[in-house]
């Protein structure tokens, strides 16, 4: 069943980028887990061909796309392999912060850039000290003139070595009480002085994803580069990451599909016992059980990006999404390295790096727990 969002033009793209993805990623994508970076060609081939941010207005660069195009991007994206989610977060998450918040010159300076691929952006929330609560971010932004200059560090940074320009949450009134509404966002240069990258950082899974260290040591931000009004950073936030969320629970339902479609390939060529695996009851049921989780999961997901394109606030709905699509696909992750027997825990089976990859979709863009908390607090308890 196609979803509705879905036209016959969308369906074209499809085609088209998978055939862009045959070419230029599917094989090269285990060198890449092995160097431990997308290089920077790959984001320029992305551009070139109209695949990053396309839904950007044609005035500064881009296709005037609906979502259903980011859509097809991530899940596309996401049959390649998760690591690749830097670049949904460069296309969906990021770039629409300057376009939503970003005065007309800030606009015309970076979303060309964005959309060619010669600016790959990030966004810098987490700190070692503050994930989940991000209103006790410590870094400080002070005014100085016509600068800003930025102290503290942040941490787990998606396109963190890449990145040319990035979205910095910090505090610009540490006395501000809530603490929450002393919160501003600041766009961070590539060579800003005082400012530096720390190491890219070693993960259990995604390891071709960028994922690094930031710090900021009197680093002098233009004024200019305040993205929006000051103190309004976490509004700014709360209202992004629908998409943020939304954008983390269609690659987990996508992943959830591609292992049980793997993993349904394996049984029905492997024997046992003088039949084919797959003609065991046991794990024909397993396999039911599987494909009915993923149905559902696709029908809720397809509902929210309906509501979602239609621009509804739908803050609870995505949360559910978030927490659910990623439990079930974790679920379906152990279910199918189980059903590879041996080969499962090898490296050369794909379902290896998708059962590594796929833990992190329950705990970045807000933990599965704080998705529950949100829930809780529109059940009227
Ligand atoms: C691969 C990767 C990429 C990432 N990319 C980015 C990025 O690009 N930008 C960015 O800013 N951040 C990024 N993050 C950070 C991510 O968003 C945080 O790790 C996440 O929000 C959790 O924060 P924390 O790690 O500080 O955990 P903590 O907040 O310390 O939480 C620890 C545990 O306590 C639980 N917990 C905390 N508070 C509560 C509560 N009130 N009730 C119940 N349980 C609670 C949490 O759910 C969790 O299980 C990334 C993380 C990873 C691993």
């Amino acid at each position: 069943m196609t979803a509705r969002y879905l036209r016959e033009e969308h369906h074209i793209f499809r085609d088209a980028f998978r055939k862009f993805l045959e070419k230029e990623a599917y094989p090269h994508y285990t060198e890449w887990e092995k160097r431990g970076i997308i290089p920077r060609s790959f984001w320029a081939k992305m551009g070139e061909n109209g695949f990053l941010c396309p839904w950007v207005d044609e005035k500064y660069g881009g296709l005037n796309a609906d979502f259903a195009y980011s859509v097809v991007i991530n899940e596309e994206l996401e049959k390649v392999g998760s690591s690749l989610i830097g670049i949904g977060l460069h296309n969906d998450i990021v770039t629409p912060y300057i376009a939503s918040y970003g005065t007309e010159e800030q606009k015309q300076k970076w979303l060309p850039k964005c959309v060619s691929g010669e600016i790959i952006t990030a966004i810098a929330m987490t700190e070692p000290g503050a994930g989940s609560d991000l209103a006790n971010i410590s870094t400080t932004a002070v005014k100085d003139g016509d600068y800003y200059i930025v102290n503290g560090q942040k941490t787990f940074i998606t396109n963190g070595i890449h990145a040319d320009l990035i979205v910095v949450a910090c505090k610009t009134d540490p006395q501000a009480k809530p603490p929450h509404r002393g919160i501003s966002l600041l766009v961070v240069e590539r060579d800003t002085p005082g400012f530096t990258r720390g190491r890219k950082l070693e993960k259990v899974g995604l390891h071709a994803q960028d994922t690094a260290e930031l710090f900021f040591q009197d680093a002098k931000v233009p004024a200019y580069n305040l993205l929006g009004e000051e103190g309004k950073g976490f509004y700014y936030l709360m209202e992004k990451l629908q998409q943020e969320r939304l954008v983390v629970a269609i690659a987990a339902q996508t992943a959830a599909e591609v292992m049980f479609s793997l993993t349904k390939q394996y049984v029905k060529q492997r024997s046992a016992f003088g039949k084919r695996v797959s003609e065991f009851q046991t794990v024909q049921f397993r396999l039911a059980e599987m494909a009915t989780e993923i149905a559902l999961g696709r029908t809720f997901v397809d509902r929210v990006i309906e509501e979602h394109m239609a621009g509804k606030q739908i803050v609870t709905e995505v949360s559910m999404a978030k927490w659910w699509i990623t439990e079930m696909a974790k679920r379906v992750a152990a279910e199918a390295m189980q059903l590879h027997g041996g080969y499962g825990y090898m490296e050369e089976y794909e379902i290896a790096r998708r059962y590594r990859d796929i833990p992190v979709s329950a705990i970045y863009a807000g933990t599965n727990e704080m998705m529950k908390t949100i829930i809780a607090r529109q059940l009227d308890l």
